[in-house]
C-alpha cells in the first residue's frame, strides 16, 4: 500500500533511535470525522467510543464533530472529562464496580448504559434522594439469523455477558416502574451487537433494534425517545482504501427517522473513526532468509501494535526506502514475499506475513497504516521491556 506523503516524509525524517513511533495525522482525522458527521442526518447523535483510542490529542481533534463520548470505565471517564470537559458522556461497560458507579454519579454523566438488573439496584443505591440519572437499558436484542454472520466480533445475537438478556428486560422495566424509576429515568434501549458491519448490514441490524425497541415499548405501554445502536462500523484491513459507506448509512438512518420522527438515534463508533489516522513507523533492523522465506525484523513489534496479532490479519504497510548505509558490512535485504516481525522472542510477534515487496533492506523505514484504533492502547507494552514508542502529531 502507499501511505500519505506527509506521513512517509515525517517517518523518513525520524532518527533511527527515535523509532518506533506512532504518528497521528490529526488533520486527516478532523477531515474524516467531519465527513462522517456531515453524512448523518439531524436526529442522529454521534458519540465516539473512547476505548478505540483514548489519546488526548485524538479526543480533542474529534470534539467538533462528535456529540459526545462513550466511556466504559472510571479511568476513561476521568480521562475524557479532562480532554473534553464540556462533552456529554455515555457510561457503559459490563461489571461496573461500586467505586466506578460513584465516580460516574459524581461526574454527572449524560446517559447510563445499564447492563443488568443488579446494576439498576446498584445505581439507585448510589444516588441520594435528590439525584436523577438518565438510563438506557443495554439489551442483547435478538436479530434475525444471519444478520451478524460477517461480523468480526459478535457481542450479541448469541449467549453474551453484555447487556440484559431479552428475557430479563421485563423485570428491569418492572423495577423502573416502581420507586427506583423516580430517580432512574428510562430514556431508551442501547444495543451494540458486533463489529465489522458494512453500511447495509448495520442498517439491517439498526432497523431490527429500533423495531424491537418500539414493540417492547408498545407491549409495556411506554415511550422511548432514544435508541443507541452502537458502533461496529467495518474497517477492512485487507483493503486499506475501502471505507465504511457513511453516506449510504446516513441515508438509511434518515429514511428510518422519516418513519419515526419522534425518535433520536445515537451511534457510537470507535474503530471506523480513528483507525485510519494512526501510523506505526519503524526501522528494519535485520533481514534474513530462513528455509526459503524472507523475514524483516523491525524495531518494536506487536507489544506496540497488537492489532494484527489480535485480529489475525496482516497490518498494511509501506516500505520507505532509506538509501544511506554507513556500515562497512554488506546490507541485508530481500525482495519478493517478506514477513515483518518484531523484537519479541515469540513466533506470535508477526505484523504481516508473506507480503510482496519490491525490496526491503536493513535501515529502511516501515510505516504501518490503520494503526489509529485498538493499536497502542490494547498492546502489552512492557513484555520484554523494550522502550515505548514516541508519539507525534501531524
Ligand atoms: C467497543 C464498543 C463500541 C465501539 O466499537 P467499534 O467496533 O470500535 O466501532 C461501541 N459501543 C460499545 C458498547 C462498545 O463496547
Amino acid at each position: 500500500m502507499t501511505v500519505p506523503s506527509n506521513v512517509s516524509a515525517f517517518a523518513a525524517g525520524l532518527a533511527a533511535d527515535a523509532l518506533p513511533a506512532y504518528v497521528y495525522d490529526l488533520g486527516a482525522l478532523r477531515t474524516h470525522a467531519a465527513a462522517v458527521r456531515a453524512a448523518l442526518p439531524a436526529g442522529v447523535e454521534l458519540y465516539y467510543a473512547a476505548k478505540a483510542n483514548p489519546d488526548t490529542a485524538v479526543l480533542e481533534a474529534l470534539r467538533s464533530s462528535v456529540d459526545g463520548y462513550e466511556v466504559s470505565s472510571a479511568g476513561e471517564l476521568a480521562h475524557v472529562r479532562q480532554a473534553a470537559p464540556d462533552a456529554p458522556l455515555a457510561f457503559g461497560g459490563p461489571g461496573k464496580t461500586p467505586a466506578e458507579i460513584a465516580a460516574a454519579v459524581a461526574a454527572g454523566v449524560h446517559r447510563w448504559h445499564v447492563e443488568s438488573v443488579q446494576e439498576l439496584y446498584q445505581l439507585a443505591a448510589a444516588l441520594d434522594g435528590e439525584q436523577r440519572v438518565d438510563v438506557m437499558l443495554r439489551v442483547n436484542v435478538p436479530v434475525a439469523e444471519g444478520s451478524l454472520e460477517s461480523v468480526a466480533l459478535a457481542m450479541g445475537g448469541r449467549p453474551s455477558p453484555f447487556g440484559l438478556d431479552p428475557a430479563a428486560v421485563a423485570s428491569a422495566l418492572a423495577l423502573l416502574a416502581g420507586p427506583i424509576g423516580q430517580q432512574l429515568r428510562l430514556r431508551g434501549i442501547h444495543a451494540h451487537l458486533g463489529s465489522g458491519l458494512s453500511a447495509a448490514e448495520h442498517l439491517a441490524v439498526t432497523e431490527q433494534i429500533v423495531n424491537w425497541s418500539a414493540a417492547l415499548a408498545t407491549r409495556h405501554g411506554l415511550r422511548f425517545d432514544e435508541v443507541n445502536v452502537g458502533g461496529g462500523m467495518a474497517v477492512d484491513y485487507a483493503h486499506p482504501s475501502a471505507r465504511f459507506d457513511w453516506v449510504e448509512f446516513g441515508d438509511g438512518l434518515g429514511k428510518l427517522l422519516d418513519r419515526r420522527p419522534e425518535l433520536r438515534l445515537r451511534i457510537e463508533p470507535g474503530r471506523a473513526l480513528t483507525a485510519y489516522c494512526g501510523y506505526y513507523a519503524t526501522e528494519v533492523l535485520d533481514v534474513k532468509t530462513s528455509q526459503g522465506e524472507h523475514f524483516a525484523v523491525v524495531r518494536g513489534g506487536t507489544h506496540h501494535l497488537r492489532t494484527p496479532a489480535t485480529k489475525g490479519h496482516d497490518q498494511p504497510f509501506a516500505v520507505v526506502p532509506v538509501e544511506e548505509w554507513s556500515h562497512p558490512w554488506p546490507r541485508p535485504g530481500a525482495a519478493g514475499r517478506v514477513s515483518l516481525t518484531g523484537q519479541l522472542c515469540t513466533p506470535k510477534d508477526l505484523l504481516a506475513q508473506g507480503i510482496p515487496v519490491a525490496e526491503v533492506r536493513a535501515g529502511d523505514r516501515i510505516v504501518f497504516a490503520m494503526a489509529g484504533a485498538y493499536a497502542w492502547n490494547i498492546s502489552h507494552h512492557d513484555f520484554l521491556m523494550h522502550p515505548h514508542p514516541g508519539f507525534h502529531y501531524l
